[in-house]
């Protein structure tokens, strides 16, 4: 890739890191939150966000790596948390508790995704020690595209709400 400039490419996913999903932000300022602090509710309860001070109620957003083919060559992309949610459908929190319940939705949902057509809006990083490529946007190529969750739900038998 030369330059800047994001370029979009018609790919598919050909495989999904799917033990690492996740990063914790501060709820209030965003900010990501230092690794340890997954813990459930203690630590949590005594947290302090070392950018805005505030003691947040942390969420997750999702980032993960994704292996991705084109017409030219197979390359792993970061999708930050816009782009994952057309993937999975839901936001990273929602799909967190979701796969404690079910606990090999990640994997499934990874194998789901797997072999999806999308256009992809490729950018290279400002931070020039970031290694990968991030996906900004992602379209679905298939007209009956069923984001991650949805497939999901179908596979466990759970009802799918009526959207509101
Ligand atoms: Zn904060």
């Amino acid at each position: 890739m030369e330059g800047e400039k994001p370029t979009t490419v018609m790919c598919t996913v050909i495989a999904m890191d799917h033990s690492n999903l996740f990063y914790r932000v501060c709820s209030i300022c965003e900010r990501t939150l230092p690794p340890d602090t997954n813990t459930t509710t203690p630590a949590a309860a005594s947290l302090i966000c070392r950018f805005c001070n505030n003691n947040p109620i942390t969420k997750r957003l999702f980032r993960l790596l994704v292996s991705i083919a084109t017409d030219a060559q197979v390359i792993n992309v970061i999708c930050f948390d816009r782009a994952a949610k057309v993937l999975f459908g839901c936001s990273a929190d929602d799909f967190f508790h979701f796969a404690k319940l079910h606990p090999f939705a990640a994997a499934n949902a990874a194998k789901i995704l797997e072999g999806e057509m999308f256009m992809m809006t490729l950018s290279k990083p400002k931070n020039g020690n970031a290694q990968h490529l991030r996906a900004v946007s992602i379209v679905p190529l298939k007209a009956g595209f069923r984001p991650a969750i949805e497939s999901l739900k179908l596979l466990y038998g759970i009802k799918v709400k009526q959207s509101s």
